[in-house]
């Protein structure tokens, strides 16, 4: 891109979906057309840009959108784009269409797919945090994860008269499979017993040890939430004899040591569904309107993002090599809440 004024914005959102996505959209295109550029919007991420496969989008396309779970351009994972030949493909249909800026609205993938982009491509390209994990470095937070903890916590809540009632052991799985900022926060608001992350390994002894000393003190109930990541890198068994790497699998061995009844409840994609909370929207409006803006001060090859109340960019590699950190103090007042 030479010193001009971007004229043409391109959007995708792509990879995971997240709730939000719609709002990101919205603020885009109205700020891009406030500032007289033409907007298209291409279907299923990278998969838009490789078949061209788009839409134009005007004020009133993008109208009702913002409380829509979802997003109307719809997300894929794009399998040619992973290609350099499917990548002189997109950049190629990006120049035919005379796109001039990218908007990528996505997680980790998605955004280094914008930066492999960047070596068939001379267009300027600007990533949004928009996944339900929150595991992106250079944001304090990623559109979507707000929601997908409100959802996890009114699933969970459900769980927890239920975990009261017959005086049961709970693992609710979330969803978090390199990162327990989900896990973590669920957690916390649903005033879990136990919280088991991927960041920390699970001594299963010792876990069931503080259940039964729970128990001794008068809890009846228990509640563990289990970030998806624990099972999939797998947790050892207590005759140390295999991995188990599955939450009603894991129950079952709980139930075994504790003579408890222990159930799993994995909550899956209903984490991902739902209207946008109120911070998404906010976050995702005022994201969308700052990718904008930063691209007409000629910005590329970053993602927006929000630090400490302030907005921010963030050069696109450091999101993904720059590790992430969950919140050290609800780390610790973990357990004492509990
Ligand atoms: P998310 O953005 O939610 O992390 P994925 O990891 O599935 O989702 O990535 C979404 C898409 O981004 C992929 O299907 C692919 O098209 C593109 N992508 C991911 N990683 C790369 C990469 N290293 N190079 C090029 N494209 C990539």
């Amino acid at each position: 891109m030479a010193s001009d004024k971007p004229r043409k914005a391109g959007i995708i959102t792509s990879g995971g979906d997240a709730p939000g996505m719609n709002a990101a959209i919205r603020a885009i295109t109205r700020v891009a057309l406030r500032h007289e550029m033409a907007v298209v919007g291409f279907y299923r991420g990278y998969t838009g840009i490789v078949n061209e496969d788009y839409v134009d989008l005007d004020r009133k396309s993008v109208a009702n959108i913002v409380q829509r779970g979802g997003t109307i351009l719809r997300s894929a994972r794009c399998k040619e784009f992973m290609t350099p030949e499917g990548r002189d493909k997109a950049a190629e249909n990006l120049r035919k269409l005379g796109v001039d800026v990218l908007f990528v609205i996505g997680g980790d993938g998605s955004l280094r797919g914008a930066a492999a982009l960047r070596d068939h491509w001379d267009g300027q390209l600007i990533g949004l945090p928009g996944t339900i994990d929150n595991d992106l470095a250079g944001t304090d937070y990623t559109i979507g994860y707000f929601t997908a903890l409100d959802t996890a916590l009114h699933a969970i809540d459900k769980v927890r008269d239920t975990a009261d009632a017959f005086e049961r052991i709970f693992l609710v799985e979330v969803m978090g499979r390199m990162a327990g900022f989900i896990a973590l926060g669920v957690g916390i608001g649903c005033g879990a017993e136990e919280v088991l992350l991927p960041e920390r390994p699970v001594d299963l002894r010792e876990l069931i040890g503080r259940i039964q000393d729970s128990r001794a003190m008068g809890k009846t109930s228990c509640l563990i939430v289990v970030a998806e990541g624990v099972v999939h890198r797998g947790v050892r068994s207590l005759d140390d004899r295999i991995t188990i790497h599955d939450s009603t699998m894991l129950a079952k061995e709980i139930q075994k040591e504790t003579g408890l009844d222990s159930r799993a409840v994995i909550l899956g994609h209903i984490q991902r569904g739902g209207n946008p909370a109120a911070l998404d929207r906010i976050l995702a409006s005022s994201l969308g309107a700052y990718a904008v803006e930063v691209a007409l001060e000629g910005a590329t090859g970053v993602m927006v993002g929000v630090k400490s109340q302030a907005r921010c960019t963030v050069p696109l590699e450091e999101t993904w090599t720059k590790h992430s950190s969950l919140d050290e103090y609800l780390l610790k007042i973990q357990r004492l809440l509990a």
